[in-house]
């Protein structure tokens, strides 16, 4: 496996580079949730190439940036051992230089949900990703429906550009107790975990009422509240899969999106219906 540190030897590398290619956007410090994109890269194409890459971008000023964990050698480890034929670990002096072009995400998009609280942050993914697509030119790249607004953002761009990398939607990865593994819950202290696992909980509750028949936002937010207790939430959310709210379930079409902190750690879950 290659280990790539300036965009000079990425490029060098892709353009010696034959067959076809998906690509893992990471932050790092992977876990199980990132190694099911990437197994699914190396399954799906002759060659899979992860970038590891802390994104200042994408973060606030009062955000997490500074104590966000890393891993860079475990990560490199866990590449190589899925099978990866690149690992891209850019420094952000040398990935970016001053003030350079960014990239404008969908104006509807990026200020709803987490828009709304992050109102930066998705200018911040489409910039870097923007970058990293031209650099790997893949042909498929894998994002995980933990972060779904994510997706529906980055397939927006990639429509907007024409660029050609089909977009892979992957399934959660939750722990057994059902949280969905996220690099943030290295935060939790062991007593908040039992309040972080009322977000996959409330999600399932509202699975069960909507088998159950109930599709009306109102009656399903109510009961997901109050098996949120005592967690405070930042939003619950109805959307299609247009990402439009909706204030009716829509089996088949449907996402309830949940964002809520558990001390002082935010953490997002969401559900496909
Ligand atoms: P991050 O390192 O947080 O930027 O995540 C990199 C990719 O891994 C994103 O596409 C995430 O959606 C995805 N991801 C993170 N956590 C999970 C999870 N628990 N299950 C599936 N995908 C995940």
């Amino acid at each position: 496996m290659q280990i790539l540190k300036t965009s000079k030897e990425l490029l060098e590398f892709r353009q010696n580079l034959e067959g076809g290619i998906g690509f893992v956007p990471t932050m790092g410090a992977l876990h199980d949730g990132h190694k099911s994109l990437i197994k699914k890269a190396v399954l799906e194409n002759e060659n899979a190439i992860v970038s590891v890459f802390l994104n200042p971008k994408q973060f606030a000023p009062n955000e997490d940036l500074d104590t966000y964990p890393r891993k860079d050698e475990d990560d490199i480890k866990i590449c190589e051992d899925l099978g990866v034929k690149a690992v891209f670990l850019p420094n952000a002096d040398e990935f970016y230089s001053q003030d350079e072009t960014t990239i404008k995400a969908n104006p509807r998009l990026a200020s709803m949900l987490e828009g709304a609280t992050r109102p930066t942050h998705f200018d911040g993914v489409c910039t870097v990703l923007n970058k990293l697509f031209h650099l790997v030119r893949p042909n498929k790249a894998y994002f995980g429906k933990k972060d779904t607004q994510q997706i529906f953002v980055v397939k927006n761009m990639v429509e907007d550009f024409f660029l050609p990398i089909e977009i892979v939607p992957c399934e959660i990865v939750r722990a057994k107790d059902g949280l969905a593994l996220s690099s943030r819950n290295a935060y939790l202290k062991d007593e908040e975990f039992c309040e972080a696992i009322k977000l996959s909980r409330s999600l399932n509750k509202a699975k069960n009422l909507i088998e159950n028949g109930e599709l009306k936002k109102e009656n399903l937010f109510k009961e997901m509240m109050s098996c949120l207790e005592p967690v405070k939430i930042d939003y619950i959310a109805l959307v299609n899969r247009n990402f439009e709210a909706i204030d009716v379930v829509e089996p088949g079409n449907s996402i309830i999106l949940i964002a809520a902190y558990v001390g002082k750690t935010r953490l997002i879950d969401n559900l496909w219906i």
